[in-house]
């Protein structure tokens, strides 16, 4: 590595402490306690991710396709890894209780129904917190970087497309904290197998389609004239002790607004709605860990 490098490592490294900084909120956003301390939650729990860690360390699955990985840390000790920091140590420990362990990754076909909503609903929840997160970090760091490009377009009196993202993911944070007081169920689920080997692939994310399987449009995420809330699924890939939790799944009321693709998706083999997942996510997210080896 030549000093050039070094020193571009160096300012990377310090813009990213910065935009850290300033992405901390000044309350919980769970809770809402304003002096309570907040910390860093892992998105993925730890336990999952000492699964797939090799000697320690996992990667982010950005440095599969990524170039700036030769100046971006996508390689990180399972302590210190993906975390996002948005809720109180509290809010942190006790409202993810029901899926942070391992009995409800592999066991959860035995769990009562209120109970296997709740660990749909912290799942998601979660997937939720940690896009805000990035989304806001996203915002400081344009803010840092393009300040007077923006302050043109808040003098227009427009929202960034961050600004329009972290708004719309906080109506379903509202909307999943609703759903845990109601005593229906929250989901539709497409997918939920208990995989028979362990993978080197973590992740709890969201997708929104933008088209079916049959190659047809279902929605433009460019088009800020639509005021309709994204559809978004969730997709979980759990890894532990020898299995892998696969669950694939959606808000029941936003079931008619996906119609096409859930029908697709069903009338798939097996096989094809693991592959299906699994290109789902190389293509639409990169919100996922893999062991450094991969
Ligand atoms: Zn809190």
């Amino acid at each position: 590595m030549n000093t050039n490098n070094t020193q571009i490592r160096k300012n990377v490294a310090e813009l990213f402490r910065l935009v850290e900084q300033a992405s901390k909120p000044d309350r919980c956003i769970l809770c809402g306690k304003k002096d309570a301390s907040i910390c860093y939650s892992h998105i993925v729990p730890q336990f999952i991710l000492k699964g797939i860690a090799e000697k320690g360390m996992v990667c982010y699955g950005q440095s599969l396709f990524d170039k700036t990985s030769d100046f971006i840390q996508t390689r990180k000790g399972v302590k210190n890894a993906f975390t996002f920091r948005l809720i109180c140590r509290d809010c942190d420990k006790k409202q993810f209780s029901n899926y942070e362990n391992p009995d409800a990754i592999l066991n959860f076909e035995t769990l009562p129904n209120d109970k296997k909503n709740s660990v749909l609903i912290e799942m998601a929840l979660k997937t939720h917190l940690a896009h805000i997160y990035s989304k806001v970090k996203s915002l400081k760091f344009r803010e840092a970087v393009y300040h007077e490009e923006l302050q043109k377009i808040h003098n227009l009196g427009l929202p960034t497309a961050f600004e329009t993202d972290i708004q719309e993911h906080f109506q379903y944070v509202n909307s999943l904290k609703k759903s845990r007081k109601s005593t229906s169920f929250t989901f539709d689920v497409f997918y939920n197998e208990l995989l028979n080997y362990e993978v080197g692939i973590a992740t709890q994310t969201i997708i929104a389609y933008q088209y079916d399987l049959n190659g047809n449009r279902l929605f433009d995420p460019k088009d800020f004239a639509t005021t309709d809330l994204v559809k978004y699924f969730y997709l979980m890939i759990l890894p532990h002790n020898g299995k892998t939790r696969v669950m694939f799944y959606i808000e029941r009321k936003h079931q008619n607004f996906v119609k096409p693709i859930v029908e697709q998706f069903n009338a798939l083999t097996q096989e094809e709605k693991l592959h299906f997942l699994f290109i789902s996510l190389i293509v639409y997210d990169e919100q996922f860990y893999i062991n450094p080896i991969l």
